[in-house]
């Protein structure tokens, strides 16, 4: 008899722990690797550890690849692109080169030139080519107005097959602005192709999201630009982008002045109206591209341009700590602390 009992309750326990663990509940794969001066996480939900493993792997290896062929200065494909470039005569390129120019040329004619890949000798200028960080002090202006006369943009380089020239030789290629996005979009791909089908591939805090946790959306943060922790939260919709460009990300202070890595292509000084932009978009190549222009336009051209960039959900936080945001975004997106926030919603035309 006592053994009956004692086997039934061992029976209910078992019952009741089931109910807890939702059936539905996936497991999930999480994994960090250290690449392109960041961290990314690749989480995958639903899949077995075997499978989880092999796309970690496989995106380990292609993030290191692109990190090197993309760096503008270190040995790889654009540092040789970016050495060739100022000589003159055309020259081959590879066709990983020539499709993430295209795709920067696009993005960059929509941004009205407010994202601009040509600008790699301003951001040696200042400074921000390296890894470590620049002690200053700022280049002079008669340095910057001398880049800056020559016209830096990419209308001066024409594409012919695999080959490629320059009609300006201060034109170097820095792909910095979108190079994370573009990556992301790459890693995203190769789990779609491995039948991967829920996963968040997180650089550094920009990310794309695919699918959801199990029945749950993933939900993901949107970063402070001024605290340590985050200042909304955002459900993802199936395959979302989030990307995030911030004063905070890469300075200097300079005898009392501060001095950032978002680049203003028409002043050649650091754009010095915003604090941070977030996009929330399809691809990650244009959420990434989007949030560097959005940054530089300010909170007085950022409508304007996400119209012509075909973005509808935006955040910008301008230098003040106000808050512009899209209709769109708006509707969805859940601050911490919305009460204590001085928020200003637009809505967009296109939207
Ligand atoms: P992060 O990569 O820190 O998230 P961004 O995506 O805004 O920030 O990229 C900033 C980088 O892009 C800079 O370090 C520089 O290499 C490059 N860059 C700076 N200004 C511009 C600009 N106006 N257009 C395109 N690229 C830029
Ligand atoms: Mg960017």
């Amino acid at each position: 008899m006592r053994y009956a009992l004692w086997l039934i309750s061992l029976l209910l326990a078992g019952i009741l722990i089931a109910a807890c663990q939702s059936p539905k509940a996936p497991v999930i794969f999480e994994e960090k690797m250290m690449v392109m001066g960041t961290v990314v996480s690749v989480t995958i939900a639903g899949e077995e550890d075997k499978l989880s493993n092999k796309a970690f792997h496989d995106l380990l290896t292609d993030f290191k690849y692109m990190q090197a062929a993309w760096n503008p200065w270190k040995k790889g494909s654009l540092a040789r692109v970016n050495q060739l470039l100022p000589m003159g005569p055309a020259f081959t390129i590879g066709p990983g080169i020539k499709d993430i120019l295209e795709r920067s040329r696009i993005l960059a004619q929509k941004s009205d030139g407010l994202f601009n890949p040509a600008i790699g000798k301003l951001v040696k200028l200042w400074g921000f080519h390296q890894d470590e960080m620049p002690e200053g002090p700022p280049p002079s202006d008669a340095q910057i107005q001398k880049l800056l006369t020559s016209g830096l943009t990419l209308d001066a380089l024409t594409v012919e097959g695999l080959s490629l020239v320059s009609r300006n030789p201060d034109i170097t290629l820095d792909f910095g602005g979108f190079a994370k996005g573009y990556a992301v979009d790459k890693a995203i791909e190769h789990l779609q192709r491995l039948g991967i089908k829920n996963a968040i591939v997180n650089a550094g805090g920009d990310l794309r999201a695919i699918g959801s946790k199990g029945d749950k959306p993933w939900v993901i943060g949107i970063r402070n630009p001024r605290t340590e922790g985050i200042i909304a939260s955002l459900r993802i919709k199936g395959d979302e982008s989030v990307f995030t460009s911030g004063d905070y990300e890469r300075f200097y202070d300079y005898k009392g002045n501060r001095y950032h890595h978002i680049l203003d292509p028409r002043t050649g000084y650091p754009a010095n109206e915003t604090r941070s932009v977030t996009v929330v978009h399809g691809d990650a190549a244009t959420a990434d591209a989007a949030a560097t222009a959005l940054f530089v336009a300010g909170p007085k051209r950022w409508e304007e341009i996400a119209k012509k960039m075909a973005v509808s959900e935006v955040m910008l936080i301008d230098k003040a700590g106000k808050i512009l945001i899209s209709a769109a975004l708006n509707a969805r997106i859940t601050f911490l602390d919305r009460k204590n926030l001085d928020i200003t919603v637009s809505r967009l035309v296109h939207e």
